[in-house]
């Protein structure tokens, strides 16, 4: 039990990889916050983790909405007393060439990938601030933090971004014993990337299974996908290391696809 006694706030956590971390958190005695704009969804996850002997809540919330964002985060605190570990995790996949981005596209990648980063840092740095026992911000990058794809320009940009974002807070949370770190994972089978295939498909011409095989995995060392478990093991480690040594980095966890 590596989180015995923390609370960890973890957006976008009905689906996916927030909700793989989550399990994985309660698992390992947290107290789980389950933050999403998809209010049943959440809470079906916050049973499943009750039954399962686990604390969690489920809170329905836009992480691109100022006041819902800090009103989540005040309930955390209120209903669990503090907030340890935040996992900015929320996020979605709009493929297009840059010709056709619409700026309202462009607008809504940056806000969930980047404003609600900003949004979740600040709401609960405060309360990790002023509680005085230390914490750990983790962000969900992608590889696509350090490659680049065709299709992906805003995506790219924003998980580029949130690399400035976790190294500034390394700095400003050292002397709170508060620490912030990316996780890049490579292609994992879930709900987003099964959207993209067709629609990847469908933008260059070619087959699902060549999308799979020759855009998706291609650069990875075995051709394998990443799977949620992967990476939620590597959200417990950010989580649970002990100091400020790990601190400011970002870890890949994509098959070999990035070495950078
Ligand atoms: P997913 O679609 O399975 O889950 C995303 C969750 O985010 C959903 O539950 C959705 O309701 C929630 N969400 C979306 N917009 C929201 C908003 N405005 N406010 C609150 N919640 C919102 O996706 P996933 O694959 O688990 O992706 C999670 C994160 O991992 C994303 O940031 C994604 O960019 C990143 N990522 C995914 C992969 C992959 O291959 N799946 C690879 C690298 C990085």
């Amino acid at each position: 039990m590596q989180l015995t006694g923390k609370v960890a706030f973890v957006t976008g956590a009905a689906s996916g990889l927030g909700k793989q971390i989550a399990h994985l958190y309660s698992q390992e005695g947290a107290k789980v916050v389950i933050a999403d704009l998809n209010q049943g969804a959440a809470d079906a996850t916050a049973s499943e983790i009750k039954a399962a002997g686990g604390s969690a809540l489920g809170v329905a919330v836009d992480v691109t909405d100022e006041a819902q964002v800090e009103a989540a985060v005040d309930r955390t605190v209120k209903e669990f007393g503090g907030v340890d570990i935040l996992v900015s995790n929320a996020g979605i996949q709009i493929v297009h060439p840059i010709e056709e981005f619409s700026f309202a596209e462009w607008r809504k990648m940056l806000a969930i990938h980047l404003d609600a980063a900003f949004l979740t840092t600040r709401a609960c740095m405060k309360h990790m601030i002023a509680a005085k026992r230390g914490g750990s911000l983790i962000y969900m990058g992608s590889v696509h933090s350090k490659e680049a794809s065709v299709l992906k320009a805003p995506y790219v940009t924003a998980k580029h971004g949130l690399l400035g974002l976790a190294r500034t807070m390394a700095k400003e949370g050292a002397k709170y014993n508060i620490r912030a770190n990316v996780i890049c994972p490579g292609f994992v089978r879930t709900p987003l990337v099964d959207k993209q295939i067709p629609e990847q498909a469908a933008a260059l011409g070619i087959s699902e299974a060549d999308v799979i095989k020759n855009v998706m995995l291609k650069d990875t060392v075995d051709g394998e996908f990443t799977t949620v478990d992967d990476v939620a093991r590597v959200a417990l480690l950010f989580a649970a290391f002990p100091t400020n040594a790990l601190t400011g980095q970002s870890l890949n966890v994509s098959h070999g696809w990035s070495m950078t």
